[in-house]
Parts: structure tokens; sequence; C-alpha cells
């Protein structure tokens, strides 16, 4: 028999040496990973190591979950909370930015910890509202109709059983004004199973617009189980979307990207947004210039066909919408 969901997700909480173990990696490694494994704890799903290439400590999915030393780095304008979210949220749970659509921290939990993560010390204890807490933003959604898209974002909203998923279901598509429901997961690509038919049971026969924003890095992270997942979002009806973080070591190359938006397209995805790194706290070692993006961009935009090219962005605090930054600085 396959094993649960709930059994993989919790079979991801790996110590640093089962993880070198299970790679071949050196052991020499252990205390720099132990050290950073204290500020932000490893995890990873069976399904994503196994697509890890054994003895190779350069792999890219690999250093995306991997503790280091480096996370000790902390340059200046790197923060807590680079976003700013703990002053913009009206309710525990709810982020309202932008027009029209608002954010719900579903859940503070996660398939595989991603060390760049900019919600890496993002305060969640704070921040889950609860059950008595969704009915306050269920309300606050009401009051506003100009809201017409709720986002269910984390941590990953996945990681909520089908019950809890269906609550919140139900509870927006009372709201006439909400037409679209937009899921941000990292799940159908780190814990396919995921995507198992009583999820679908939850999402068939909504009325409102359904979108996946899932996230990818690079091409290694999809295998088949992963097409099975997004072939089986596809029959419920969610239009699929990737973004991707631009990471220095592990995406930050033309070959690399371009790989990776081609098979994404042959999985049924269309790209969505490329965002530069957010200056957190412990992740300064992942970062790739604006200037080395946009030059990986304009050669992209040479090779790919226009919908295969995602948006490079950037979240400004205190901006009404994420700043797309051009493939030149100076237009001629
Ligand atoms: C990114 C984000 C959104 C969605 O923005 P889009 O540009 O529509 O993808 C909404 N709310 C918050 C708080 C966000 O960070
Ligand atoms: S919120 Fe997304 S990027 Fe951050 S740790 Fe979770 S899965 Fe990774």
């Amino acid at each position: 028999m396959q094993p649960s969901w709930k059994m993989l997700l919790k079979q991801s909480q790996l110590t640093p040496l089962q993880l070198l173990q299970n790679l071949n990696l050196p052991l020499t490694l252990l205390d720099e990973l132990k050290i950073a494994n204290r500020l932000f704890p490893l995890r990873i799903t069976p399904g994503f190591l196994s697509r890890i290439e054994k003895g190779n400590p350069k792999d890219p999915l690999l250093l995306q979950v991997l503790p280091l030393g480096a996370e000790k780095f902390n340059p200046p304008g790197f923060v807590e909370d680079p976003l700013d979210e703990q002053s913009q949220n009206p309710l525990p749970g709810l982020l309202h930015k932008y027009h029209g659509r608002v954010l719900l921290i579903t859940s503070g939990a996660c398939a595989i910890n991603c060390r760049y993560c900019f919600r890496r010390s993002f305060a969640y204890a704070e921040n889950n509202p609860g059950q008595q807490g969704w009915d306050l933003v269920l309300a606050y959604i009401e009051n506003d109709p100009s809201i017409c898209e709720v986002i269910l974002s984390g941590g990953d909203p996945l990681t909520l059983t089908d019950s809890s998923l269906k609550k919140l279901l139900t509870g927006l598509e009372k709201i006439t004004h909400v037409q679209t429901l937009r899921i941000h997961s990292r799940i159908p690509v780190v814990l396919p199973e995921r995507i198992d038919g009583h999820f679908g049971q939850v999402f068939q026969n909504t009325r409102l617009s359904k979108v996946m924003v899932i996230h990818t890095n690079h091409a290694n992270e999809l295998d088949e189980t992963v097409f099975s997942a997004l072939d089986a979002l596809k029959n419920l009806g969610f239009q699929l979307l990737n973004q991707s973080v631009l990471l220095k070591g592990i995406n930050d190359s033309t070959e690399t990207q371009v790989a990776l938006q081609r098979k994404l397209f042959a999985f049924g995805v269309l790209p969505y947004y490329l965002h530069l790194l957010d200056p957190v706290k412990g992740a300064a070692h992942f970062e790739v210039s604006k200037a080395e993006a946009q030059t990986i961009m304009s050669e992209i935009v040479k090779i790919l066909p226009g919908y295969l090219v995602p948006k490079l962005a950037r979240e400004i605090p205190g901006e009404s919408s994420k700043r797309i930054i051009p493939l030149q600085t100076e237009l001629q």
C-alpha cells in the first residue's frame, strides 16, 4: 500500500545526520548543519529527497534545503521581516496589501523548509487565527465588495486537512463578490501524493474559478509523480502557474531557466513570477544581483517563446503591486 500524504509529511522531519547518510555526503558537514538547523529546522519530503543526486554537495535541489554555516553571514539590509508584513495585517492571518485581492496565511507549516524563504522568521504563532479567527477573516472579506480574489498562502495551505479546506471553501463560496480562489503551494511539487481523490472531492464542484500557483526552481524537481499531481489539478479545472526565486548556484543561468520553463510547459504549467530574493536574515548567500538577473532575462527572451518568459519581480514594502523589473534599465 502507498503511504498516505500525512505519513510522508511526518517522514519529512529528518535529522542533519540522517540527511548526510541518506545522500552519501561527507560527515564533516555535520557541525555547520546542526548550527543552521537550530535557526530553521531541516525539512524535506521523501519525494524531494529522492530527486537529489547522491554524493553531490552542489545538487541544485539539495542547496535549497541544506542548512549551511553561511546562514550566519548577515550583511546589512538582511532582516527578519523584509516585507514588513507584520505591520500589514488588519486581522491575524489576513494580508490586504493589493487591490481586489487578500492573502490568507492559512498554515505556518510547510512540507519542506526552503532556506531562502522570506517567511523563515515570520511570527506564525501570533498570526495563526485559529477557528474563531476564520470567522472574523470571512466577515472582513464579506464587508469589502472590492475583494474578488482570495489567495490561500502560508506556510503551505495544502498542509491543511481536506476538512479544513472544505470549511474555508464553503465560507468563501457564500460571499457573492468572491470570484476566484488562488492557492500558492509548493506541495504539488514536493509532496505530490497530497493531490489524491479526497482532495479532488473538495474542489470538484465549487463555483469559484481556481488558480494554483506552484513553486519550482529547477527542472530536476519535476518527475512523473509531479506530472500526475499536476494532471489531476488540471482535470479539476485549476489554471496552473509557476513562481520561482532566482537563487545563486541553483538556477542563476540562462540554460537552467530555459530548461525549467520548457519542462514546466510540458507539465501543463505556464510561468508567472521569477522573484528576486527577499533580503531575509540567513539567506544572503543566495542573492543574485538585479543586474545579473536582467542579463539572464535578456538572454531567455531571445530563446523562449513569449508565453514561457516569467516576469522578473521584486516586492517592495508599501507599494500597491509587486514591482516588475524591466529587461534593461535604459530604454532605447
Ligand atoms: C504577492 C501577493 C499578492 C498577489 O499578488 P499578484 O501580483 O496578484 O500575484 C497578494 N497579496 C500579497 C500580500 C502578496 O504578497
Ligand atoms: S513557504 Fe514556500 S518557500 Fe517558504 S519554506 Fe514553505 S514551501 Fe518553501
